[in-house]
């Protein structure tokens, strides 16, 4: 298999899309009701301009817009029509609400908007692998901004946020500290279950107890989002692989998993071709 890239039908019969678990993702707290976007409607002609910004290019407007933080972004967008008109025209911003706009919701319904911009947000989902460990990350960590794969979010310390109440006890970190500090509010029902509210980043040496995929804290600001192409927009949410569909292994043969028509070639290659739904080198 080395080197050959796989067909798309071969590609389609030994992987499938998606696993029937529910993981409880900052996604799975209905944002479309939440946090809706208005994107995409029509708008009447605007009857206000930018003042002095308009005397600038749309281009380079829309350049310096995009290095604004979605917060600010978001807040401007709402000045009169003729600024929804020009953030809407943004090519990153319009390929984030068309493509992933759990994303933006996500991001301003926990109040994370602030630490991140508009050109972060669509170069991360422009990304297609884990930050971390390279494989296929089909998730976003809305706090510091980061692509990511299943298995990390829910194992390394980087995604494993700290209750404010645990970094003010530990840390003595008060709120004025906080407020210099990425952090973000759960919604009620993701607090609900895990009895906590605030949370910042986790510092090391701290609380040794985790839990990691069973530990609600590592879903809080994990939004599940696809990766896309610039140039074609073509978007890909990655694919699990039939022959590690019932493995109980860790990587590379764990079943949370997902990969890319390349990736999935290189994972044949490591562990022997499928045949009847099962890898042959097993
Ligand atoms: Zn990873
Ligand atoms: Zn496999």
């Amino acid at each position: 298999m080395e080197g050959r890239p796989l067909n798309m039908d071969l590609f389609d019969k030994l992987t499938f899309p998606r696993l029937n678990l529910k993981d409880n993702t900052l996604d799975d707290n209905d944002l479309a009701r939440r946090c809706p976007l208005d994107n995409g409607h029509a708008c009447n002609t605007p009857q206000q301009d930018l003042g002095a910004l308009d005397a600038l290019p749309l281009e380079l407007l829309q350049v310096l817009l995009a290095q604004l933080d979605l917060r600010t972004l978001t807040d401007f967008r709402r000045v009169n029509k003729r600024a929804l008109q020009v953030v809407d025209s943004i090519p990153g911003y319009k390929a984030i609400t068309t493509h992933a706009p759990n994303a933006l919701r996500g991001i301003l319904s926990i109040g994370t908007g602030r630490w991140i911009t508009c050109e972060t947000l669509h170069d991360k989902l422009c990304t297609v692998e884990c930050e971390t460990c390279g494989d296929f990350g089909g998730y976003i960590y809305a706090l510091t901004c980061k692509r990511v794969c299943f298995l990390c979010l829910s194992e390394h310390e980087a995604y494993l946020p700290v209750p404010f109440s645990l970094a003010r006890r530990k840390f003595g970190i008060n709120r004025q500290v906080l407020d210099t500090l990425p952090h973000f509010r759960s919604l009620p029902a993701q607090a609900r279950a895990s009895g906590r509210r605030n949370t910042i980043r986790r510092p090391r040496n701290d609380d040794p107890f985790d839990g990691q995929s069973g530990n609600p804290l590592r879903f809080m600001a994990i939004i599940q989002a696809p990766t896309f192409k610039r140039s074609s927009q073509e978007v890909e949410w990655g694919a699990y692989c039939v022959g590690c569909q019932r493995s109980s292994k860790q990587r590379p043969r764990h079943f949370r998993r997902r990969f890319t028509k390349e990736s999935f070639s290189e994972h044949l290659h490591e562990c022997g071709h499928i045949r009847d739904g099962v890898h042959q080198d097993d």
